[in-house]
């Protein structure tokens, strides 16, 4: 290998050349590598990003700096053999915005150290920004600002750029900005009167061509200031983009754009006021939706007594509410081999709704004490007189009656949903089984008052698997959600079913 004549330390406009191809190779990675005894192909180094074009037919996707080994050029395409003579071509605006990135480096950085002594460590070009960290005290916007406007200020005064080739006893001599980090000849870049630095970049041949530099944000790094900032073309984009972000968000308030953050920030306010007021109003609609649930599902509301209606108020019970509620409110008697109870006297007198009308539009009452096969009394369980069986069963100080109240919302928030489960349980005896589809996502929330028996943690556990998703809580409450909306009602159905 006799390494690479590189073109571009002479000239970085010239972008066409001719070569002579002096090896061809495959990588590892099965990409091809071609050798050219001449390049103006800058490759990845020093901070700046390759450069891309053609070669011949082929395309030039990256070029390496194998140093001494010249300059290997990555194509696709067809692959030209050794000897061939071929043709290269340097993508024009690629290579102008790096050199406006990287001379707007030189000429930032040096701004850096006249101002503050501040020295840049490092310098990255990144797809829509540039990066430097410096070594800067204190810093702020206001320093910053600073730099960035002595920077324009040489830029605008399109002060000359020479390439000098000095020897290490000549560079020792020369008041360089940086360290050569390169021993024997080195390539130094003036900005006449401000700059002198080694570098082996492709840089502009005045700073006018730099055009502008600006710097979008910073934040301190690793003890340093790490400075995002953009020059040339870079800077009229983001402009462009910043404006619209500015006009569409003045369009939102029929303002002007420097009027928008005070009105975006009275707009913030007002909705963290209402935030607030809502959340206040809503405890209260819930805790008259609880008492509206209860009183449809024929239970009285005091805390002091429960009676289990009849058939003929079956029918009454209905929902009020609008098109929103997807519903049913279930109530059951307890059932479950600790607290149920039923007998043959009950099963004669007792309303019977059947399962399938339960998920009707209208709320059906189910009496737990139905489904018993056969009379279960369990310890703690009272029960009325045998008189009292034979007509409608009264549940003395509402004891031992836990009322299951089911509902399925279309469209309620978690918190909505929490708020209303909490209401529903501050009556006693209550169990509430509640879901919701919240958007793509199915929810659901089980809780019981202090009084009322069950593990609402175990319970969700077991019934998430049907909506695919997952939840837990405390044996009092808990909460899940999942993929599947359309099983939200299945999901209810068998927590019901599990506590009556
Ligand atoms: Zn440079």
């Amino acid at each position: 290998m006799t390494g690479t004549e590189r073109l571009y330390y002479h000239d970085s406009r010239l972008l066409e050349f001719d070569a002579v191809v002096i090896s061809v190779s495959e990588r590892d990675d099965g990409q091809i590598a071609v050798e050219l005894d001449r390049t103006a192909f800058y490759p990845t180094g020093g901070g700046q990003p390759t450069d891309t074009g053609t070669l011949g037919d082929a395309r030039v996707v990256h070029c390496i700096d194998a140093e001494s080994d010249g300059v290997l050029h990555l194509i696709v395409g067809s692959v030209p053999e050794i000897g061939d003579r071929v043709h290269g071509k340097v993508d024009w605006l690629r290579r102008l915005d790096h050199l406006q990135q990287h001379t707007g480096q030189h000429i930032l950085s040096a701004a850096f150290v006249k101002l503050f002594g501040a020295p840049t460590h490092s310098f990255r070009v990144l797809e829509h920004e540039c990066e430097i960290d410096v070594a800067l005290d204190d810093p702020t916007d206001e320093r910053i600002e600073r730099a960035v406007d002595l920077a324009n200020q040489i830029i605008w005064e399109n002060r000359s750029m020479t390439i000098r080739q000095v020897t290490a006893e000549e560079a020792a001599s020369l008041p360089l900005r940086k360290e050569p980090s390169r021993e024997g000849e080195l390539r130094v870049i003036e900005i006449d009167d401000f700059d002198l630095t080694p570098c082996g970049g492709t840089h502009a041949k005045s700073t006018g061509e730099v055009g502008v530099i600006a710097v979008r944000s910073w934040e301190r790094a690793k003890g340093l200031a790490r400075i995002q900032f953009m020059a040339g073309i870079r800077v009229l984009n983001d402009y462009r983009k910043a404006n619209r972000t500015a006009r569409d968000v003045a369009a939102l308030f029929s303002a002007g754009r420097e009027d928008s953050p005070a009105l975006v920030a009275r707009s913030v306010e007002e909705s963290k006021k209402l935030r607030r007021r809502l959340s206040e109003l809503e405890e209260v609609a819930c805790r008259v939706e609880a008492e509206e649930l209860l009183k449809e599902a024929g239970y009285r509301t005091g805390s002091d007594s429960d009676r289990i209606i009849d058939s003929s108020e079956d029918e009454q019970v209905s929902t009020t509410r609008g098109s929103g509620w997807v519903d049913r409110v279930h109530r059951a008697a307890v059932t479950d081999s600790s607290r149920g109870f039923s007998s043959d006297s009950d099963r004669g007198s007792s309303p019977t709704v059947s399962e399938g009308s339960v998920r009707g539009s209208s709320p059906t009452v189910r009496e737990g004490s139905v489904r018993g096969s056969s009379p279960t009394v369990s310890e703690g369980v009272e029960l009325g007189t045998d008189s009292d069986r034979g007509t409608s069963p009264t549940v003395r100080e509402g004891s031992f009656h836990t009322r299951i109240i089911t509902k399925i919302f279309s469209d309620r928030e978690a918190d909505s949903l929490k708020h209303l489960a909490l209401a529903l349980i501050a009556h006693p005896n209550t169990v509430a089984l509640l879901g919701s589809r919240d958007g793509d996502t199915a929810r659901l929330i089980f809780a019981r008052s202090s009084d009322a028996s069950g593990d609402m943690s175990a319970l969700l556990r077991r019934v998430c698997p049907i909506i695919e998703g997952r939840g837990g809580g405390r044996p009092d409450m808990a909460q899940g959600g999942g993929k599947n909306f359309e099983k939200l009602s299945e999901a209810i159905d068998l927590a019901s079913k599990a506590l009556a």
